[in-house]
C-alpha cells in the first residue's frame, strides 16, 4: 500500500517543537532538577536551594545566587536554541549547558516562573511560561540570583504524566542527581528541602583534594573514605582520579557509582563496564563497589554532545580508558592488600 500524504507540509509549532525536545531531556522530575540546578552552577552560584514536593512533579524550586538574567533577555532564556554559553567549537565546552533547550521545553511541558535579578538591577524580573505560553517579563521583588519554579510538570503531555513512579521514588531520583553533581562542586553550598523529604544540607568545603573528599562524605557517609582507596593515575594524556571502595563495602545496586568526565557528572555504560571488570574478580556479580572516578582529558578526545541529556560520552579512544580504569582500580585494591580472597558478600 503506498500512503498519499494530503496534507500541505507545515512548519510545527514552537511549542510543538518544545514538547518534542522536552520528550528527549525531561523524562521525570528528577531530570528538570539537573537541568535547572546546572544553570545555576554555570551562573557561578555558590549557593543553590532545592525546594520539591509531590516527588517534584507538584513543584520544583530551583533558587540561586548566580549572576541572574537581564530583563531584556528573559524572553530569551526561555526561547528555543537561546544560550549565553555560545561556542564556535561543540568539542569545546566549559559550561555544562549549551544547548538553549532545557528551559523553553520545561516551559511547554509544565507551568515555569523564572524570576532574576542582576547584580546592578533595581528590581528583579519574573516572566512565566504557562504550557509554551509566555506571559511577562514583569517586575519583581527578590535578591541577586535566580529562583526558577517549575509547578505542574507534564500537565501538558499527560501521556507522560502516565510513566512517573511514585512521589517517594521520584524525590529519591532528584536526591540522586543533586548528590551525583554535588560532587563535582565542592565549593557549593547545596540545600534540599521541601515536603519530599527530611532537609538536608550540604556546606561549601575548601578548595582541592581535602575539599573533594569532605564533600564526597557528605555524599556517601563518613564511612566511604575509611574503606576506599585514592587512585592517581595517568596515561596518554587522560588523567584518572578518585576513590575506589575496597569490595567489602559493597551495595545492592550501581547508583553509587560516581564518575566524571572533565567535571561534567555522566553516566556512561563503557565507565560502568569498566568498574565492573576492574572487580570482577573480587566482588561477587549481584554486588557493586562504590566508586567515585574523575577523568580529565583533553576535549577534542571526548564528545559529549551524543545526547541532548549529556548523560553518556563518547572517547576517541575507549580502549585507553577501560585499560587505565581497570588497571589503576586493580592496582589500588592490590597495594591495600585486598585479594579475591575478600569477596565482599554480606
Ligand atoms: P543552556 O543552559 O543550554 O544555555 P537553558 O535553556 O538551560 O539553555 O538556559 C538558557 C539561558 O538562560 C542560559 O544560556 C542562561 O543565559 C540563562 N539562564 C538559565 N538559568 C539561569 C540561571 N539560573 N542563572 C543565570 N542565567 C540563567
Ligand atoms: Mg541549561
Amino acid at each position: 500500500i503506498h500512503y498519499i500524504c494530503v496534507m500541505a507540509i507545515k512548519h510545527l509549532t514552537e511549542t510543538i517543537i518544545n514538547q518534542i525536545a522536552a520528550g528527549e531531556v525531561i523524562e521525570r522530575p528528577a531530570s528538570v532538577v539537573k537541568e535547572l540546578v546546572e544553570n545555576a552552577i554555570d551562573a557561578g552560584a555558590t549557593r543553590i536551594d532545592i525546594v520539591t514536593a509531590g516527588g517534584g512533579k507538584n513543584l520544583i524550586r530551583i533558587i540561586d545566587n548566580g549572576s541572574g538574567i537581564p530583563a531584556d533577555e528573559l524572553s530569551l532564556a526561555v526561547s528555543r536554541h537561546c544560550t549565553s554559553k555560545l561556542t564556535d567549537n561543540v568539542h569545546d565546552i566549559r559550561a555544562l549547558g549549551f544547548r538553549g533547550e532545557a528551559l523553553p521545553s520545561i516551559g511547554s511541558i509544565s507551568r515555569l516562573s523564572l524570576k532574576s535579578r542582576v547584580a546592578d538591577a533595581d528590581s528583579g524580573f519574573e516572566i512565566a511560561v504557562n504550557g509554551g505560553r509566555m506571559d511577562g517579563p514583569r517586575p519583581t521583588g527578590m535578591n541577586g540570583g535566580t529562583i526558577a519554579e517549575v509547578r505542574d510538570l507534564f500537565f501538558s503531555t499527560p501521556a507522560r504524566l502516565k510513566f512517573m513512579k511514585t512521589d517517594r521514588a521520584e524525590a529519591s531520583a532528584i536526591s540522586d542527581v543533586v548528590k551525583r553533581v554535588a560532587i563535582a562542586f565542592p565549593h557549593i553550598r547545596f540545600s534540599m528541602t521541601g515536603s519530599d523529604r527530611t532537609p538536608f544540607e550540604m556546606a561549601a568545603t575548601g578548595v582541592g583534594s581535602e575539599g573533594m573528599l569532605e564533600r564526597i562524605s557528605q555524599v556517601l557517609g563518613k564511612e566511604f573514605p575509611e574503606n576506599a582507596i585514592g587512585i592517581d593515575a595517568m596515561r596518554d594524556g587522560v588523567r584518572l582520579s578518585g576513590f575506589a571502595g575496597i569490595p567489602a563495602f559493597n551495595r545492592a545496586n550501581s547508583l553509587h557509582q560516581f564518575a566524571y568526565v572533565n567535571g561534567r557528572p555522566v553516566r556512561d555504560k563503557q565507565i560502568w563496564g569498566a568498574i565492573r571488570g576492574a572487580y570482577a574478580d573480587v566482588m561477587s556479580r549481584d554486588r557493586h563497589p562504590v566508586v567515585v572516578l574523575f577523568l580529565n582529558l583533553d576535549p577534542e578526545l571526548v564528545d559529549v554532545n551524543v545526547h541532548p541529556a549529556k548523560a553518556d560520552v563518547r572517547f576517541r579512544d575507549p580502549g585507553l580508558v577501560r585499560g587505565l580504569i581497570v588497571g589503576a582500580i586493580r592496582e589500588a585494591l592490590g597495594q591495600s592488600g585486598i585479594r579475591a580472597a575478600t569477596t565482599g558478600a554480606e
